[in-house]
């Protein structure tokens, strides 16, 4: 089925990035011309949706594996019935409320913000941390109100570094982030803008040229992007990136580690491999947090560590992103303690293969 709805869409209506918007899937009955949704898929979509919506982008879902409901595209995007049962489960666990100066800004860093410009996304992520905003008509931002964010920014000299991310930044009008791009540039303790979007994997098509153009004009510009699944690299995905790069962004990504999806070092190491071929460094691969509904989803620490303690030993060194929590005092790596610490002149590590080192460290 997956072929046949692909057929009765003319390759100019796929390749517009506003066609996909407009024809993203939101009802069990569009999802099955992509997929044949299990019985507990159908009741996860009618009983869910309301908690957290379900919107899928066409392309995306032709991605999706028809026949097979552990694909590793589908879990993402396709509520679980398994979203119901978490007791440990929070809202916000990253406590961003309390982090947030003013509206649409969260700073846990002196020098830099993740700037929430937009609650809209392509398509919505069912592990996303921010759950509770996405989506949600309340947080719909109004130019007035990222006004007044800028206004802040505009009197916090201590910002160099301002992420926006949303939702996706990206979701906007060429027009309307060029808006925003002249604010920030208009600051001039504002050194470095970075984007967090998903796009490039989500959407690809809406990393135009056009797009490209009106960016570079803004340098300089950092885009992370989040593939989880080397399924997600397409020849679409990697033309965006290559545009983007092109245009001078350096391109990064961050994952998050999710049962069923990315958990074992072949596929890291696949994923990792394949996005450095793209010229994609990896940057960072998140611990899923506690966040309501996600239970399903959450990898003990100890499995995460080990992933990327192997991959020291097996890929390049750029392949390797950081492995890190993100906590209400910001990002702390979890890293497998290859330095074991001092011990008389010597300060001791162990490599990958387990060898013990002593690099001689007097005082
Ligand atoms: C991730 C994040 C940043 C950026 O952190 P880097 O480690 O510099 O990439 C900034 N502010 C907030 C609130 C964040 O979550
Ligand atoms: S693209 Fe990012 S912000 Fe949007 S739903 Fe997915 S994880 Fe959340």
């Amino acid at each position: 089925m997956n072929k046949s709805a692909r057929e009765g869409i003319s390759d100019v209506d796929w390749r517009d990035w506003r066609w996909q918007m407009r024809n993203r899937i939101r009802t069990v009955e569009a999802l099955r011309d992509w997929v044949d949704p299990t019985q507990e898929e159908a009741k996860a979509i009618t009983e869910l949706a309301q908690r957290f919506h379900f919107v899928i982008t066409p392309y995306f879902a032709s991605l999706m594996d028809a026949e097979n409901p552990d694909c590793p595209i589908r879990k993402q995007v396709v509520p679980n019935w398994a979203e119901r049962f978490d007791p440990a489960g929070l809202a916000d666990p990253l406590d961003e409320v309390a982090h947030s100066p003013v509206k649409n800004v969260i700073r846990v860093y002196p020098d830099r913000i993740a700037f929430c410009v937009n609650n809209e996304c392509a398509l919505y992520c069912r592990y996303c941390l921010r759950k509770r905003m996405v989506g949600d008509e309340d947080w719909t931002m109004q130019k007035r109100e990222l006004e007044v964010a800028l206004d802040w920014i505009a009197k916090t000299p201590e910002i160099r570094d301002v992420l926006l991310t949303g939702g996706d930044p990206l979701v906007f009008s060429d027009r309307k982030l060029e808006w925003l791009l002249i604010r920030l540039r208009e600051i001039p303790h504002v050194e470095l803008i970075r984007l967090g979007t998903r796009l490039p994997v989500t959407l690809p098509f809406r990393v135009t040229d056009s797009l490209c153009r009106m960016l570079k004009k803004y340098h300089p510009i950092w885009l992370n992007t989040h593939f989880n699944h080397p399924s997600e690299l397409t020849p679409e995905a990697a033309e965006a990136c290559d545009r983007l790069l092109r245009a001078g962004i350096p391109v990064g990504n961050q994952s998050v580690l999710l049962r069923g999806v990315n958990d074992s070092t072949e596929i890291m190491q696949t994923l990792c491999e394949k996005l450095v071929r793209m010229r994609v460094r990896p940057y960072y691969v998140y611990q899923a947090q506690l966040l309501e509904g996600t239970q399903h989803f959450r990898v003990p620490i100890e499995e995460g560590i080990t992933i990327f303690k192997e991959m020291r030993g097996r890929t390049s060194g750029f392949a390797i992103p950081q492995y890190v929590l993100d906590t209400p005092h910001g990002k702390v790596p979890l890293d497998y303690p290859f330095a074991k610490g001092r011990e008389g002149d010597d300060f001791v590590v162990e490599a990958w293969d387990g060898a013990i080192w002593r690099e001689p460290n007097p005082r």
